[in-house]
């Protein structure tokens, strides 16, 4: 399985934008975006004004990496998006938002997708009471996804269920923090998704 494995906090200071990849670090003043507003590397300092296909791969390579996808999946997904009904851009990001490894995320079970992903490998999830471990498994509304009995006294799940008041829930899941368990109530709106993110832009470079 292809993964992406760049340090986190680099791939928030190439966009010198805070992307809260990390888990609770990002809400405290050791934030490297906080520390350092340039980019990285020896030349980060001296970047001078990006062109108009500039800024549409960095909007694409912010999300693409926001998700830990390598260029091959994210295009698939985009690939996806454009046959479904609906605006190819919020719809590539409500397919993203579906992955089991961003749901996981979301409710609470992992500080991060990064995480996520890997308890998920790991073999420390059920949805719909059966073990899944295929973090790219989209989920649908009315699945429910919970931490197996087994593995709730894992501390990195349980440490991440008492943070979950710093990012808090969005609107299209609802979890029972108690259980260990969630559910996905709705498809994510954009709105819910509180991405900075500009769609459209990913949408105008890959149709070129
Ligand atoms: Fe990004 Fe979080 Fe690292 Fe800050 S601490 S640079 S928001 S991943």
């Amino acid at each position: 399985m292809a993964r992406y494995t760049e340090a986190l906090c680099r791939i928030c200071r190439r966009e010198s934008e805070k992307l809260f990849l990390k888990g609770e670090r990002c809400y405290t003043e050791k934030c490297s975006v906080e520390r350092r507003k340039y980019p990285p590397g020896q030349h980060g300092q001296g970047r001078g004004k990006l062109s108009d296909y500039g800024i549409q791969l960095r909007e694409k390579q912010k999300t693409r990496k926001s998700y830990g996808l390598v260029e091959r999946q994210f295009r698939n997904y985009f690939r996806e998006a454009e046959r479904q009904r609906g605006a190819t851009g919020e719809v590539l990001l409500q397919l993203l938002e579906q992955r089991l490894d961003n749901v996981v995320f979301r409710m609470g079970f992992a500080v991060n997708r990064r995480e996520a992903r890997q308890l998920i490998a790991h073999g420390h999830f059920r949805v719909n009471g059966r073990s899944l471990n295929i973090p790219s498994y989209l989920a649908k509304i009315g699945d429910i996804v919970e931490v197996k009995e087994t593995s709730r006294d894992i501390p990195g799940i349980a440490d991440s269920i008492s943070k979950i008041e710093h990012r808090g829930l969005p609107a299209w899941v609802e979890v029972d923090s108690s259980n260990f368990k969630g559910r996905i109530s709705n498809i994510p709106s954009r709105e819910d998704m509180h991405l900075p993110v500009q769609e459209q832009l990913i949408v105008e470079l890959y149709s070129k």
